[in-house]
């Protein structure tokens, strides 16, 4: 398998796509996800070209560990949440959706139940909101 350039997340790192940006720097860009899966589901995307886990530079990985831990905590802070799941898909059969790596911080709130993965789509003015917030805690 190999990269695709004209993928979504490409689109929206090269600026040609607007998102809910938290963070951004030289390699990395941390973002909304617009089908939430829970209250402050987000994306900690390396800008390095990789489909996923399995073809990703380890220099690029090690890299970008750092950030997701960041992005974790003030996602606890922001959100109140009780915990936060760390998840990342690789390849279609393992519920990829988007062939370039990223990794998803799921809040998660005692007693509700998460969403689907990629369902419904969130109100652009809330995640206007939180990633104003996260940004903040970071
Ligand atoms: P995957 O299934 O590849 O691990 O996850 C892709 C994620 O990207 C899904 O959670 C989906 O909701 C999210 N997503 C898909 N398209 C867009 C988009 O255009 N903008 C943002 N911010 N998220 C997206």
């Amino acid at each position: 398998m190999t990269y695709d350039p004209s993928n979504i997340f490409a689109k929206i790192i090269a600026g040609e796509i607007p998102s809910h940006k938290v963070f951004e720097d030289d390699t990395a860009l941390v973002m909304m996800d617009i089908f939430p899966q829970s209250r402050g589901h987000t994306l900690v995307i390396p800008k390095a070209q990789s489909r996923n886990l399995l073809d990703a530079d380890p220099a690029a990985l090690s890299a970008v560990m750092p950030l997701v831990q960041r992005v974790a905590k003030a996602l606890m802070q922001t959100t109140k949440a009780g915990g936060i799941r760390l998840a990342q898909f690789n390849e279609a059969p393992a519920g990829q959706t988007v062939f370039h790596l990223h990794f998803h911080l799921i809040p998660a709130f005692e007693g509700v139940a998460m969403g689907a993965h990629a369902s419904g789509r969130a109100d652009d003015a809330e995640l206007a909101q939180l990633a104003k917030k996260i940004a903040s805690n970071l």
